[in-house]
């Protein structure tokens, strides 16, 4: 029995004759950028959100870019953001021409550690971009209260957590800005790329809608320097077919979590599973263990058809692109601890039951030979308790 990571294709089959039928109108509509399609999708999604408005866009990163220049952040601001997380978010501050300074996470969670983002704040800071990672919510309450006492504008990057809750609220809905990604493989993914920002504030909003059509106001009239970055009409109608099963779909991950956690939860000198916040619901975007051996584990893993990814091997900090800040190893710990052990296993809504437990075998078949216990950074105390995912 093999094991993917994902299957699209499968997934598509599902789906087959809704899909079919909103391209085919779409097509027939002869309407493909900023028509009817992208207006219903961005009320509908919306609603889901929470009370506020939502401009579609090209795609996650484009998303963080647009919220960005909306504040707006630029040249000569600070930014602070986590070096764990997908490497777009920080490509987007990159695209204003403000510079990221990096945050480190918690080692439980693995999402931005607040308690360590005081620190960090100059005169030049601007704002923080919490990333809701793997599926799970940033403490935002402490980072809120941050967030006002230095009058910063809060960017939450949902892209991996559409759908999850921190203390009952959407995530997205929080800070000034919410932005998604419709990644094939995100909890709502598109057919091809796509994105949308959420905000409250009626201004922002409009200047959203000028900033991802060329900065027009009207058709000719440029107030503002904008650029493209639209949600088509195609990837608009195939995301409004795709909200009814979102709440399913994200049951299904939580589901899934579950049953690895319940079989895997005990292995404790030698395997982390994943910690969740008592304040969040975590939609599982990501299934993130940590062990010692984790390469030998990966490619033990693969030989019995298990396919497993790593999100992410080498912090933004280390990353060549980003080598002109200065960062050096060692500079943020717990984000370098991590990458070298996280492994992530398969988990999306197709996934069937024995599937699950084909890969809880491998994996504890794998570990039963090998006992190197997995090194632990020490557990920070936060206002929040972690507790075991279950
Ligand atoms: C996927 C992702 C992005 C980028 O989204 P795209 O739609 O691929 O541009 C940004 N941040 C995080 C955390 C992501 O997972």
């Amino acid at each position: 029995m093999k094991v993917p990571f994902a299957d699209f294709k499968k997934h598509y089959k599902q789906y087959q004759a809704e899909i079919d039928q909103a391209v085919s109108r779409v097509l027939n509509s002869g309407y493909f950028i900023l028509g009817p399609e992208l207006e219903k999708f961005e009320k509908e999604f919306a609603e889901f959100i929470g009370e506020g408005f939502v401009v579609g866009c090209a795609s996650g990163t484009e998303a963080i870019y647009l919220a960005l220049a909306a504040c707006p952040v630029g040249s000569g601001d600070e930014v602070i953001v986590v070096a764990h997380t997908a490497v777009p978010t920080i490509n987007a501050i990159s695209m204003t021409g403000a510079t990221p300074v990096f945050v480190d996470v918690d080692p439980q969670t693995y999402v931005m550690d607040v308690t360590k983002v005081e620190s960090l704040i100059t005169p030049k800071t601007k704002a923080i971009i919490p990333v809701h990672l793997y599926g799970q919510m940033v403490n935002m309450e402490p980072l809120l209260q941050l967030a006002a006492k230095y009058k910063l504008f809060v960017i939450e990057d949902v892209a991996q957590a559409t759908g999850a809750t921190y203390k009952g609220l959407a995530a997205g809905s929080i800070g000034d800005f919410g932005t998604f990604s419709f990644y094939p493989s995100k909890n709502i993914g598109a057919f091809g790329d796509g994105g949308a920002v959420f905000t409250k504030n009626k201004e922002h909003f409009d200047k959203l809608l000028m900033l991802r059509n060329y900065g027009q106001s009207k058709r000719y009239y440029h107030d503002i320097i904008g650029i493209n970055s639209r949600l088509d009409e195609m990837q608009a109608a195939i995301l409004s077919c795709r909200m009814q099963y979102l709440k399913v779909w994200n049951k299904r991950r939580r589901e899934i979590a579950s049953l690895y956690t319940k079989e895997l939860a005990s292995l404790i000198d030698v395997l982390q599973v994943p910690a969740i916040h008592a304040d969040n619901e975590h939609v599982f975007h990501l299934y993130v263990i940590q062990v010692e051996e984790r390469d030998h584990l990966q490619t033990y893993l693969m030989e019995q058809g298990v396919q497993t990814l790593i999100h992410y091997p080498i912090p933004a900090h280390l990353q060549k692109a980003y080598a002109y800040l200065g960062y050096e190893d060692g500079s943020l710990p717990v984000s370098e601890h991590i990458a070298a052990r996280i492994l992530s296993l398969p988990i999306y809504p197709e996934l069937r039951d024995e599937q699950v437990k084909r890969v809880i075998d491998a994996v504890k078949a794998f570990l039963k030979n090998r006992k190197t216990k997995l090194c632990q950074l020490p557990v920070v105390q936060h206002s929040q308790t972690p507790v075991p995912a279950i």
